[in-house]
C-alpha cells in the first residue's frame, strides 16, 4: 500500500454542499489507497474576497456594510452545514463554531472603524476566517462518512516568520511541529484536515501566507510528512495552455517542468500559487494537479526539469499578469555613471515593491521596469527622492510612468533550443497590430514576456495561445 498523500482542496471544490460532498468521496477512496491521507482545505470560494472587503468597508467606516458581509457569510455557511451534516452533535458543533467566527470578523471590523486602519497582523487575522470555519465543517462531513477525520489548525503545524499577509515558513521547525502533532493521528488511521492559508508566529500570532496561499500549505505540509504525493484539486483539469477563462480552446498540459510552472505561476497563472513548487521539489513529493469535478479526466503531472513533455513546440503555455506599472528612468546624463541600477533598484526595495519584470537598451540612457500599480507611487516618490540632485541637474531627465499595462509570459523549456521562437510570436501579434511596450527574456529562456496595454492584452494572448495549439 503507497505510503503518505497529502490533497489540498481550492475554494469551488469546498464551496457548495455537492462540491463538499464530491471532495469528501475523493478523500474516501484515497483512503481505500494509501496508508495515510493528509487534507488540506481553503476557504469556500468567495469567502476570502468578502472578509478583506468588510475590512475596507471597516476602515471607510461603512459598519452597514461589514455587518451585510457578516450576515451574508453566516447565510452561506449555515445553509451548507444544515443541509450537508445530518447528525445533531456535528451540526451544533460546526454552527457554534461559525457564529464565535462571524462574532470575531464583527469585533475586529468594529476595531478597525474606530482606529482608521487595519495593520496587516489584523488583515491576516481576518482573511484567515474563511478556513478557519470551514475546515469544521469537511472534517464533520467525513466523519458523517464512515472516514475518521480531525479538524487541525494550521497554527499548530506551519510556523512562520512574522512578514503579515505573505509569511515564510521556518521548514526545520515545521516539520518538527507537524510531525509531533499529526503522526499519532495518522497512527490511529484518522485523517487530519487542516487550514490552508494560515500558519502562525513563534507567539502564536495567526499570519497569512499571501493570496491563493493554500497551495502552498499544502506544499508545506507535504513536505513536513514526507508524503509521497501531493495532489492539488481544483475546478479545471490540471495546468492548460492558458487560463480557460480567457482563451476557450485551452488544453491540459499531461506533463510540464518545475521550471515552467513556476515561471507560468510567477506570471499569472493562478491555478498553482508560485511558492507551491519549492517545498515539493526539495522533498521530492510528486505534483499533480486535479479536476475534483472531473477527477479521472485529465490531469497534469509536474516533472524534473529536462524530462521529456511530449511537446512538439517548444511553446506550451501563455500566462498574463494585470494591473501593473512600468516606471521609465531616463536621461543623457546617466551614461556611464556607476551605481544608477543599484541606487534604482534600492529605492524599490525601500518602497517594499518588488519588481515584476526588467528591461534596459545597452546604450544605458534608459531603465525601464514594471511593479504592481499598487505599488507604483510609492516607487515613484522612492525614486523622486533617491535621485533629486541628478534631476536637478538633468543627469536624469524624467522618471516616466505608464498604468494599466499587462504582462503577457509565454512558457517553455523547449525554447532555449530553438531558434526564431522570438520571431514568430512578434508575427503574430504585430499581423493582428498588436503593439508591444516592452520585452524581457531571462537567461534561461524559458519564458519570454512581452508588456502590452490592458486593452491589447487578452487579445495578444489569445493570439499567442493559437500559435501554441497550432503547433501541438
Ligand atoms: P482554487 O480555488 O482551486 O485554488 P484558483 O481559482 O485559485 O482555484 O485556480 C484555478 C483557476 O486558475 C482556474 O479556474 C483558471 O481560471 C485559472 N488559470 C489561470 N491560468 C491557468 C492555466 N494555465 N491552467 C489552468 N488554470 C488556469
Ligand atoms: N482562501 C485564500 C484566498 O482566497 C487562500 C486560497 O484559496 O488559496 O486567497
Ligand atoms: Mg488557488
Amino acid at each position: 500500500m503507497n505510503k503518505t498523500l497529502t490533497m489540498k482542496f481550492g475554494g469551488t471544490s469546498v464551496g457548495s454542499v455537492s462540491a463538499i460532498r464530491q471532495s469528501a468521496q475523493l478523500i474516501k477512496s484515497a483512503k481505500a489507497d494509501w496508508q495515510n491521507v493528509i487534507v488540506v482545505v481553503s476557504a469556500m470560494s468567495k469567502v476570502t474576497n468578502l472578509l478583506i472587503e468588510g475590512t475596507q468597508a471597516a476602515i471607510l467606516g461603512q459598519s452597514k456594510r461589514y455587518q451585510s458581509i457578516a450576515d451574508e457569510l453566516t447565510r452561506m455557511h449555515s445553509d451548507v452545514i444544515f443541509e450537508l451534516l445530518t447528525s445533531q452533535a456535528e451540526q451544533d458543533h460546526a454552527y457554534g463554531r461559525l457564529t464565535a467566527h462571524i462574532d470575531e470578523f464583527k469585533s475586529l471590523c468594529h476595531a478597525i472603524e474606530i482606529l482608521g486602519e487595519a495593520s496587516p497582523r489584523a488583515m491576516d487575522v481576518v482573511s484567515s476566517l474563511g478556513e478557519r470555519i470551514n475546515y469544521h465543517v469537511v472534517a464533520a462531513h467525513l466523519r458523517e462518512i464512515g472516514v475518521s477525520a480531525e479538524a487541525v489548525l494550521a497554527t499548530e503545524l506551519i510556523r512562520t516568520d512574522s512578514v503579515f499577509q505573505s509569511a515564510s515558513p521556518d521548514m526545520l521547525i515545521s516539520r518538527q511541529i507537524t510531525q509531533t502533532r499529526l503522526n499519532p493521528l495518522l497512527e490511529a488511521g484518522s485523517v487530519p484536515v487542516i487550514t490552508g492559508f494560515l500558519g502562525a508566529t513563534e507567539h502564536g500570532a495567526i499570519t497569512t501566507l499571501g493570496r491563493g496561499g493554500s497551495d502552498y500549505s499544502g506544499a508545506i505540509v507535504a513536505a513536513c510528512t514526507d508524503s509521497h504525493e501531493l495532489w492539488i484539486w481544483t475546478d479545471v483539469p490540471g495546468v492548460m495552455t492558458g487560463d480557460p477563462r480567457v482563451v476557450k480552446n485551452a488544453r491540459t498540459l499531461p506533463k510540464v517542468t518545475y521550471r515552467e510552472v513556476s515561471e507560468l505561476a510567477y506570471y499569472g497563472a493562478k491555478v498553482l500559487h508560485p511558492k507551491t513548487i519549492r517545498p515539493v521539489l526539495e522533498s521530492g513529493t510528486a505534483l499533480w494537479v486535479k479536476n475534483t469535478f472531473d477527477p479521472n479526466g485529465e490531469a497534469t503531472l509536474i516533472v524534473p526539469d529536462g524530462s521529456p513533455t511530449d511537446s512538439i513546440s517548444p511553446l506550451r503555455a501563455v500566462t498574463a499578469i494585470k494591473g501593473q506599472t512600468m516606471i521609465t528612468v531616463e536621461g543623457r546624463g546617466m551614461i556611464g555613471v556607476q551605481g544608477i541600477a543599484a541606487r534604482t533598484f534600492g529605492a524599490v526595495a525601500r518602497a517594499h515593491a518588488s519588481v515584476t519584470l526588467i528591461t534596459q537598451a545597452s546604450s544605458e540612457q534608459s531603465i525601464c521596469f514594471s511593479v504592481p500599480t499598487s505599488d507604483g507611487r510609492r516607487v515613484v516618490t522612492a525614486l523622486e527622492e533617491e535621485f533629486s540632485r541628478e534631476l536637478h541637474r538633468r543627469d536624469i531627465d524624467s522618471i516616466l510612468t505608464l498604468d494599466d499595462v499587462v504582462i503577457v509570459t509565454v512558457v517553455g523549456s523547449g525554447m532555449q533550443h530553438t531558434p526564431g521562437v522570438s520571431g514568430r510570436i512578434f508575427s503574430a501579434l504585430g499581423n493582428k497590430g498588436l503593439n508591444i511596450i516592452a520585452i524581457a527574456q531571462g537567461s534561461s529562456e524559458c519564458a519570454i514576456s512581452l508588456v502590452t496595454s490592458a486593452t491589447d492584452a487578452d487579445e495578444s494572448v489569445r493570439t499567442i495561445h493559437e500559435l501554441i495549439v497550432g503547433e501541438n
